[in-house]
């Protein structure tokens, strides 16, 4: 029997993991990536001899019986991950001006660490992760189960804060639970509570990172792609997407072939889709929902390298705000202000590492600030853009000297990424890390569905607010199921 031919634009996270299980379902997969080396965001790039990390550096449900083991395990690539825990004593730690806050990993722990930081809120913390957990567990696909019929309760109508206030009464507490707004650019009466709900689960549970980097989940990907007769095809990027009718007729790469398959998966940015497609050919309603998709924020991050033997490896993230109030504050900063927080890590390059050579910085940041730039590409941007970076590093790393106020003769040199750099690494309009923003109570701006009001056209990836490892669970998924069946995946996966 002919195999089904299918053909996947964009080989980040989201493409590698649909072709992975369309190639191992017997689809016959070819996946085009418009950079020579695929990951997408799990791509890495080397700077003096060391290498970083371009985007995740976090995974979640990793452990034996959680979502993404149970799919790393059914496409058979557990075992070429090297993966290191966090630190389960503590996961974060938070420097709020001169106080610091370690969250342990699981979910009592950090009940209780929060009961005996703030005792008068007493049993309220545990009626509010509760009910975190509680909406968490109600989005059954980012757990690979069959989602039941029953609509989601609240979490798509509250935001975030509401959440939390429906439950604490004292500021500071609720700034404390605020404070991993920064890992997903949450906004606090924005926000839908059920994304705060899935990061914070994500985050209170515990992550590991790679072990020398994430360039190995693309390569294990691309392994399973091509194990079962896929293929991967980089430094081709797709061009044109030519309609027919309902259907995708053909798309042209960048070395101006054709190609031709039965079904299609875009696995990029939906709004740089528009600019390859002919988008009077698309359904008006799908076209519209497309453009009224806003970016969600971007950061600036700071790619540091520390002198040998000089720096002690944490395993662990570490952030900072000056003062509680700023736990909502750091994406809606003034220009001025900026930065108002920011989280770091030292990535990890064997098991047992004593010192680091690395740290990454993340601060989030508005693409309006590097805006004035926004025609201008990488290799080629003005003396004033140079400028404005050097002036950014400096206050990132004014600012990590409240963490470390040792670190500086420990730094041997500084790179810098802006939205820009990750608008055009990654093709993503406003260089949005998390996605595209999402209005609490108004599930029009919610995530678009893996059809694209065409028969033989899905989409998977970032279009919705979150990022990584947890988008892939539902639009991936979803997208597969249009193939293969829902029922029938999740069996073969949970198996
Ligand atoms: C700084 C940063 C930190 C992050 N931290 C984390 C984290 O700790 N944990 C986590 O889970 N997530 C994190 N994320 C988010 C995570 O990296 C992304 O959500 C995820 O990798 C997105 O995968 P994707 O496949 O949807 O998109 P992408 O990774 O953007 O992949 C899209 C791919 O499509 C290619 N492409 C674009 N246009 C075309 C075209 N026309 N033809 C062919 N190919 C094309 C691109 O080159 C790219 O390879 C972070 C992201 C960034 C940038």
């Amino acid at each position: 029997m002919d195999q089904e031919k299918i053909i996947i634009i964009g080989g980040g996270l989201n493409g590698l993991f649909s072709g992975a299980i369309l190639a191992r379902e017997g689809f016959d997969v070819s996946v085009f990536e418009k950079d020579n080396v695929p990951g997408g965001s799990l791509r890495e790039f080397q700077r003096e001899g060391v290498s970083f990390e371009t985007g995740i550096h976090a995974v979640g449900a990793f452990r034996p019986g959680e979502a993404m083991y149970r799919l790393f395990n059914y496409l058979k690539i557990w075992n070429k991950l090297d993966l290191l825990p966090v630190d389960p004593r503590y996961t974060e730690i938070y420097r709020v001006g001169k106080e610091e806050y370690c969250f342990p990993r699981g979910k009592e722990q950090l009940v209780s660490m929060l009961m005996e930081e703030f005792p008068a809120q007493g049993e309220d913390i545990r009626r509010y992760f509760d009910a975190l957990y509680k909406l968490s567990e109600e989005s059954q696909l980012h757990d690979l189960r069959m989602p039941s019929p029953r609509a989601r309760s609240y979490g798509l109508t509250w935001s975030a804060g509401k959440l939390i206030d429906a439950f604490l009464r004292d500021d500071d507490t609720r700034n404390m639970l605020a404070l991993r707004s920064a890992l997903y650019a949450g906004e606090q009466y924005k926000t839908p509570a059920y994304l705060h709900a899935l990061a914070n689960k994500m985050y209170t549970d515990g992550t590991a990172r790679f072990i020398g980097g994430s360039q190995q989940l693309a390569t294990a990907l691309v392994g399973a792609i091509t194990s079962n007769g896929g293929k991967v095809y980089t430094g081709r990027g797709i061009k044109r997407v030519e309609i027919s009718g309902n259907q995708v007729d053909h798309v042209v790469s960048t070395d101006g072939r054709q190609h031709r398959a039965a079904r299609y998966i875009m696995a990029i940015d939906p709004l740089s889709m528009l600019d390859i497609v002919d988008r009077g050919k698309l359904q008006p309603a799908c076209l519209q929902q497309i453009e009224a998709l806003t970016p969600n924020y971007s950061t600036f991050t700071l790619f540091i390298i520390l002198q040998p033997g000089a720096f002690s490896f944490f395993n662990h993230a570490r952030g900072y705000v000056e003062s509680l109030d700023d736990a909502w504050g750091q994406v809606k900063c003034k220009r001025r202000d900026w930065p108002r927080g920011l989280t770091c890590s030292t990535p990890p390059e064997t098991i047992r590492d004593r010192y680091a050579r690395k740290m990454v910085v993340d601060c989030v940041m508005s693409f309006k600030q590097v805006k004035r730039w926004e025609h201008t590409v990488t290799g080629s941007r003005p003396k004033s853009y140079q400028t404005f970076k050097h002036l950014q590093e400096e206050a990132v790393i004014k600012m990590l000297e409240r963490v470390f106020p040792d670190i500086r003769p420990c730094i041997q040199s500084v790179y810098s990424a802006t939205p820009l750099t990750f608008r055009d690494y990654c093709n993503r309009k406003g260089g949005s890390v998390y996605g595209f923003k999402q209005q609490a109570g108004q599930p029009e701006f919610a995530r678009l569905s893996a059809g694209a009001g065409l028969d033989n056209l899905l989409l998977v990836g970032q279009n919705d607010h979150l990022h990584g490892t947890l988008v892939t669970p539902v639009s991936v998924i979803e997208a597969c199921a249009e193939l293969v069946g829902l029922d029938y995946l999740l069996k073969r996966i949970n198996e």
